[in-house]
């Protein structure tokens, strides 16, 4: 479920969760009172149609709400890791949470594999249909795999991982075709070489290229004597820390 981050009002930070949609706005310090500036519904959080979160800014001129710096001119689309300031404070959007099964979620079924969810495994909760699933099965996907919501799963991990991973779409003249490398995963794909229209990233360590989606289905690199910690690098990426000043991964625009 999506979340921000925020300081509350005895500076301890808050996690808010939410399903559809958040008001930004004094409310949302409880306790202790609001920062100075913040109107009572500063701005919300909402979905478009198409499922993709956007902030709404209701402030009035002179106190207007940005993201990552930059005035939200009224509306504005958000990505995961997102900073968003309203009046004095600044809150972190988190478009997708890992977590572990719940024992209330045991028995639930994963839609991608069809197995029971098991207590304490790595789980994701799809922000457009809301199913429940193992994160190595949704990670895995180009798009979410329940009927008809599609929610673009690897346009969102490339855009919240980029830094510190670059994409590059394969070209048909580029050294990767020419040069018949192949993606070092081993998964079915790979028994070619890269193709034209291939997303490919590499390894930040060894710089071994491969298929993003491959890259984001393994625990770890596979080069010899490389080891990069892909599993971790999500972690952080996916994984509310305790202080927002310390959240890693949201960018300037
Ligand atoms: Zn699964
Ligand atoms: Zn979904
Ligand atoms: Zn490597
Ligand atoms: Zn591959």
């Amino acid at each position: 479920m999506p979340l921000v981050l925020y300081r509350g009002g005895d500076d301890s930070v808050v996690e808010r969760t939410f399903s559809d949609d958040l008001s930004l706005g004094a409310d949302l310090w409880a306790t202790g009172g609001a920062p100075a500036g913040i109107a009572a519904r500063h701005a919300v959080i909402t979905r478009s149609q198409a499922q993709f979160p956007v902030l709404v800014d209701f402030a009035e001129p002179g106190r207007e709400t940005r993201v990552n710096g930059v005035d939200t001119c009224g509306l504005r689309a958000l990505c995961h890791g997102d900073r968003i300031r309203i009046g004095p404070a600044e809150l972190i959007y988190w478009e997708i949470v890992l977590q572990r099964a719940r024992r209330e979620d045991v028995g639930r079924k994963c839609p991608f594999c069809t197995r029971p969810l098991e207590e304490g495994v790595e789980v994701v909760l799809c922000p457009r249909c809301k199913a429940l699933q193992h994160k190595r099965c949704w990670f895995n996907l180009e798009q979410c795999c329940t009927y008809a919501c599609q929610y673009p799963v690897q346009q969102t991990l490339r855009r919240t991982l980029s830094p510190p991973l670059r994409f590059e779409d394969v070209e048909t003249g580029s050294t990767l075709v020419r040069d018949t490398a192949r993606c070092p995963a081993r998964r079915r794909r790979d028994a070619v070489p890269f193709q034209a229209d291939d997303v490919v990233t590499r390894c930040p360590d060894c710089e071994k290229p491969y298929h993003a989606v491959c890259w984001f289905a393994r625990s770890r690199c596979a080069t010899a004597g490389c080891g990069y910690d892909i599993e971790a690098l999500l972690r952080r990426a996916f994984t509310p820390g305790a202080d927002p000043a310390s959240v890693p991964l949201a960018r300037p625009r």
